[in-house]
This record gives C-alpha cells, sequence and structure tokens, in this order.
C-alpha cells in the first residue's frame, strides 16, 4: 500500500474515539503515528541495508513483535497505575494491525513470524512495467487505495467541530 495507510489510519482512530472527545487530539495523533509506523523500516532499508532485504521482512513488518510490544506497554502502564493511558496502547496497536492487513493486499507479510515464514498476501501484482511503482498504480488495488483516501477526506470535510 502506498498512499493509504494515513487516510485509513485517520477512519480508524476516528472509529474508536470520537471528535468530541477529549482525548481526541491525543489519540489521532498516537493513530496517525502509528499507521505509518511500520514503515520506519524504509530509512533502513534505503540508508543502512542498501535495497538488499525487502522491509516486509523486517521486524517492523511482524505483528507477533508490535504484539509483544503493546503487550510489554500494557503491562508497564498497569503496573505504574497509569491505566488511563491504555486506550492509546489500544489505538496503536489497532493502527499497526490495520496497516499489516493493508500491506497484505499486496504485499507478502509474515503474519506468524518468527514461528513461520510463510507470507500471506490477497492478490499478486504482476511486474509488466517499469519503474516498479507502476505495476502498482496501475493495478485495481489502487483504486481500493484512492477510495480510502477520498473516504478519508470526506469523513475529515463532514465533522463538525
Ligand atoms: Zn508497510
Amino acid at each position: 500500500m502506498f498512499i493509504a495507510h494515513l487516510p485509513a489510519g485517520y477512519l480508524l482512530t476516528r472509529g474508536i474515539v470520537r471528535k468530541r472527545e477529549t482525548i481526541w487530539r491525543p489519540a489521532l495523533a498516537v493513530g496517525l503515528i502509528f499507521s505509518l509506523a511500520p514503515d520506519l523500516d524504509l530509512f533502513y532499508f534505503y540508508l543502512v541495508d542498501g535495497r538488499r532485504t525487502p522491509h516486509h521482512d523486517y521486524w517492523t513488518h511482524a505483528p507477533l513483535f508490535w504484539l509483544a510490544a503493546a503487550a510489554l506497554t500494557v503491562l508497564a502502564l498497569s503496573l505504574a497505575g497509569k491505566r488511563q493511558y491504555l486506550i492509546f496502547v489500544g489505538i496503536a496497536f489497532a493502527n499497526v494491525l490495520l496497516h499489516l492487513f493493508l500491506d497484505s493486499i499486496a504485499a507478502d507479510i509474515r503474519w506468524l513470524y518468527p514461528f513461520s515464514d510463510i507470507r500471506f498476501n490477497l492478490v499478486e501484482i504482476p511486474a509488466r512495467y517499469q519503474p516498479w511503482y507502476l505495476n502498482f498504480i496501475l493495478h485495481w488495488t489502487f483504486a481500493a487505495e484512492m477510495a480510502i483516501c477520498v473516504a478519508a477526506v470526506w469523513a475529515w470535510g463532514s465533522e463538525k467541530v
């Protein structure tokens, strides 16, 4: 997925927390950050790894990593008596799972890693065009991305302040 992670994160977070709730602004910030968080590995991919490993193979695209991080954060917040912040862990984790689900539509995600290397994706994108990204932009799945973007813009515009 190229362009719809952020708008999808907006829609998901908006579905979890209403704008009139006092936690709306921090919830939205957490939701948007974690809707993109798995793709922070692109910095490593381009700047350190020299594009040798597909970035979907890094631990940042492993659901069990995020599950463990969320569980540890829940434990730490609970032990510290800060249970009022648990909603933000839920928002972050939900947005990461949405990111990985959306990636799974047209890219390989190892949902069971490190227990299995089986890759899951909904559709295969044939490599017909150069440069490589045209294969994704000219595929029907990109229409789904555009629909998510339009829905997010519509939702944003329909909100009452
Ligand atoms: Zn990703």
